[in-house]
């Protein structure tokens, strides 16, 4: 019997790429751009150790943390600790990551908005080094 993600709110989705994140993420899609909305939202799961690439969203991006804890970090700034009912306003184009603590899932909602077709130029993993900082602050 499966008794994982019982208290979770979306189910977890499906793997997101090994091409863009590190360990185990999974996106469960929530709302589609349309002719109204120029932004899709999703669910992301990220299994403890799991975290997005360094990237930057050419409109910003909001995320709606809604279980566990993880972190949030601008290039060049301090890492931030998120947890569950926090709200993260990510700035257009600031290179950033967001993902799990090494012994923690994190479920964030990801609301990410277009700038024409683009919502997300992907970077350079987050190292072990990089990301051990955020795990032993
Ligand atoms: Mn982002």
């Amino acid at each position: 019997m499966i008794t994982e993600n019982n208290n979770s709110i979306f189910p977890k989705g499906e793997p997101l790429s090994k091409d863009w994140f590190t360990g185990d993420a999974f996106l469960f899609p929530l709302i589609a751009k349309d002719k109204n909305n120029e932004f899709s939202a999703g669910s992301v799961t990220f299994e403890p150790n799991a975290r997005t690439n360094w990237h930057t969203h050419p409109k910003g991006q909001v995320l709606i943390v809604t279980e566990g804890n993880g972190f949030y970090q601008e290039k060049g700034k301090p890492i931030q600790v998120i947890t569950k009912g926090n709200v993260v306003t990510i700035p257009e184009n600031v290179t950033h990551w967001h993902g799990a603590s090494a012994t923690t899932k994190l479920v964030h909602i990801a609301i990410t908005n277009y700038k024409e077709e683009v919502q997300v130029t992907w970077l350079q993993p987050v190292s072990d080094e990089e990301y051990n900082i955020a795990n032993h602050q």
